[in-house]
């Protein structure tokens, strides 16, 4: 029997939804909120609502008030977070979180692993090998000090740096609800990561592992392209002492092309999901999708409570539509 058909009752899930307000959601945005949500709210938990905003450029508050809009006309509410703060672990607004991360930086600081780094986007492409084909780019090294992390710390440039954080050759395992046991070696498939940008802007990798600890989040639903990157977060939840959430990566929604949806799918995006459908219909079919219904139907989020269970899902990195 799986836990959710279970009768026994389940630890209470925070689960969080974490948008990155660059632009209207898809459906495969709204794939992720409303499972997580299923997931939080049939628990008796609680959902947060947290805005990335972290890109200066692309984020946008229209898009975060969007976004907001578009969760409750689909019946997704929140308990804590978004654009009013609603809660005691705010701001949810990663923007104004700048002074948290600081004062995280600053604890990676002292573990004598974080280094300066000037290289340009184009010194670390020259260096990349040519079969890194996934377009992965792992950076090798370049300006990590001779015998880092043992060795002397780095001089601090005169000149703006990205401050990145030596990783070890380790393999970190962990498992995934959905994927099962996953492994990842950090400096293989990772290397050297960017935890603040040379323009100051916070690294996602130290953002999410900060908010969700300090949100008390201890479950995380998101979209299998991220598996990747959880071996780093990983990392980063020990270094920092930090308890990490359980994880569900979900198969990626994809056209029928088989391309991962994005922004620019329009005919799957909130907009157009909401000219043509009702909220009832919209969440009916990622009850389908998911595997909750054996037929598409419409339906409330609420009325879905209790029929989400994560073994129905499918298996695959991929979920096509027609
Ligand atoms: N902000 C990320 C995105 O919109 C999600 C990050 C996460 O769920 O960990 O893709």
């Amino acid at each position: 029997m799986s836990e959710t058909q279970s009768n026994k009752p389940q630890q209470p899930v925070v689960g969080r939804f974490a948008p990155s307000p660059t632009g209207r959601m898809h459906l495969g945005n709204i794939f992720t909120a409303l499972l997580s949500w299923l997931s939080a709210r049939q628990s008796g938990g609680k959902w947060i609502l947290r805005i990335e905003d972290l890109d200066p450029q692309r984020s946008k508050p229209d898009y975060a008030r969007q976004i907001e809009d578009d969760l409750l006309w689909l019946g997704l509410d929140w308990d804590e977070g978004g654009l009013d703060d609603r809660g005691l672990n705010g701001p949810y607004r990663q923007s104004r979180r700048g002074e948290i991360y600081s004062d995280y930086l600053e604890r990676l600081n002292r573990t004598g692993l974080t280094y300066p780094c000037t290289c340009t986007r184009a010194d670390i492409m020259a260096t990349q090998a040519p079969h890194q084909s996934d377009g992965r780019i792992i950076y090798q090294g370049t300006c990590r000090p001779d015998g880092f992390p043992d060795g002397n710390a780095a001089p601090l440039p005169d000149r703006p740096y990205t401050t990145r954080l030596y990783v070890p050759d380790e393999t970190i395992t962990f498992t995934d609800r959905i994927f099962g046991s996953q492994s990842s070696n950090l400096a293989h498939d990772c290397g050297d990561f960017v935890i603040r940008r040379a323009d100051g802007a916070w690294a996602y990798q130290l953002a999410v592992v900060v908010d969700d600890a300090l949100m008390g989040v201890t479950e995380v639903v998101r979209g299998c392209d991220l598996l990747l990157s959880t071996a780093q977060q990983l990392y980063l939840y020990r270094l920092l002492g930090l308890e990490a959430p359980r994880y569900v990566h979900l198969p990626l929604l994809c056209n029928s092309a088989g391309q991962r949806l994005s922004k620019r799918d329009s005919s799957l995006s909130m907009e157009e999901l909401r000219r043509h459908h009702s909220p009832e219909e919209t969440v009916g079919r990622i009850a389908w999708l998911a595997g909750l219904t054996e037929t598409e139907r419409p339906s409330t989020p609420t009325e879905l409570l209790g029929l989400l269970s994560w073994d129905t899902l499918p298996r695959s990195q991929q979920i096509r539509l027609q």
